[in-house]
């Protein structure tokens, strides 16, 4: 049996923050602003697999008023997810991310966010795919004001 699930998530950027996506600090003058570390593709995919799994959503599961999760690393949060994922008896068959960012240009680091996904997910870094596209000057992330990720998972039952 087959499970699909989507995630999607948005943070603001601002000076002074750090910019990590997947488990990878990229350098960037402006990062993105969040109650954990604020990776966004890590939240994205955590959603996608909670989705996938109907478990609710990582702000059910981690809530941002809890002090535990205050500058947690996100990537843990999806080991976590992860783990639920196994307890019911799915393993990850594959991911697909869009990361929406104007600047700076994340293709130099998108084959380590695919290896620190792959890691937490169990899977084989050809399973996971992560596409890095600007948001053409337009909209929040085209003023360079957000970052933006989308994800897709498919869940198979073990
Ligand atoms: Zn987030």
């Amino acid at each position: 049996m087959y499970r699909i699930g989507i995630g999607h998530d948005t943070h603001r950027l601002a000076e002074g923050r750090p910019l990590v996506l997947g488990g990878v600090s990229v350098e960037a003058e402006r990062g993105a602003e969040g109650h954990s570390d604020a990776d966004a593709l890590a939240h994205a995919v955590t959603d996608a697999v909670l989705g996938a799994l109907c478990e609710g959503d990582i702000g059910l599961h981690f809530p941002d008023t809890d002090p535990r999760w205050k500058d947690a690393d996100s990537m843990q949060l999806l080991a976590r997810v992860m783990w639920l994922a196994g307890e019911r008896g799915f393993r990850v068959v594959n991911l697909d991310a869009n990361i929406l960012l104007e600047r700076p240009r994340l293709r130099p680091h998108v084959q380590e966010m695919r290896r620190r996904l792959a890691e937490v997910l169990s899977v084989e870094v050809e399973c996971v795919s992560v596409k890095a596209k600007t948001g053409e000057g337009l909209d929040a992330v085209g003023a360079g004001r957000a970052v933006t990720v989308q994800a897709v998972v498919l869940l198979q039952r073990t």
